[in-house]
């Protein structure tokens, strides 16, 4: 890995952003590269970390962020890494800005609020390709999705694993997509669009 990625890795373990694992991140990659992935749409961009990589491996990127921090930080890296042209960040609510999105993409990346994942999926799948596919991040969350006693955790905690439970049933039981889960980094899915 370069140096420039490096401080940016360090920066997010500084100051506590969640960027995706070394692992999950090989895995995008090697998925982008199998499946000749051209165009992604990233809920979730953070600083940048992800679209970056997969900017740097190839295709175009369209990114969203609602948090005007790691905006500001994801727009710096993106310069830095003169990947203005190839990566385009939308600032806003994900849940909002969907009418700013057009035409067709290969891979829908989601990666933003973990309670929200259906309604991301609603969403932004309309503007996947036909054999498009979607990658979903931290459907195990810590492990905590396998946890059977939550008990000990707090209420905004419990809540939200099972809405991660209920997506990945979601997911399975979606007949339009074909499903497989992994345990890599922090728990990732791939759906095929039928
Ligand atoms: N994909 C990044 C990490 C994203 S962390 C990487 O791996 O490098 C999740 C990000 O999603 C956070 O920055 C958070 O602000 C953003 N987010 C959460 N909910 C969102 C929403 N509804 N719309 C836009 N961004 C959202
Ligand atoms: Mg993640």
């Amino acid at each position: 890995m370069n140096n420039k990625i490096l401080e940016i890795k360090e920066y997010a373990k500084n100051n506590h952003v969640p960027i995706i694992k070394d692992e999950g991140l090989d895995f995008l990659l090697q998925q982008i590269s199998k499946c000749e992935i051209k165009r992604v749409l990233e809920i979730g961009c953070a600083i940048g970390y992800s679209a970056i990589n997969m900017a740097l491996s190839g295709p175009a990127i369209t990114t969203i962020e609602r948090d005007e921090k790691m905006y500001l930080e994801a727009l710096k890296n993106i310069k830095e890494f003169n990947l203005t042209d190839k990566i385009n960040i939308i600032y806003g609510d994900a849940l909002e800005v969907s009418n700013q999105i057009s035409g067709s993409y290969d891979l829908l990346f989601i990666d933003a609020a973990k309670a929200q994942y259906e309604k991301f999926f609603n969403l932004y799948t309309p503007f996947l390709k036909k054999g498009g596919i979607v990658i979903c991040d931290n459907l195990e969350f810590h492990d905590l999705v396998k946890q059977e006693d939550l008990s000990m955790y707090k209420r905004s905690l419990r809540s939200l694993i099972k809405k991660l439970r209920l997506f990945r049933e979601f997911l399975a039981n979606n007949k339009d997509y074909t499903t497989t889960f992994y345990s890599i980094g922090d728990g990732m899915s791939v759906s095929v669009k039928n």
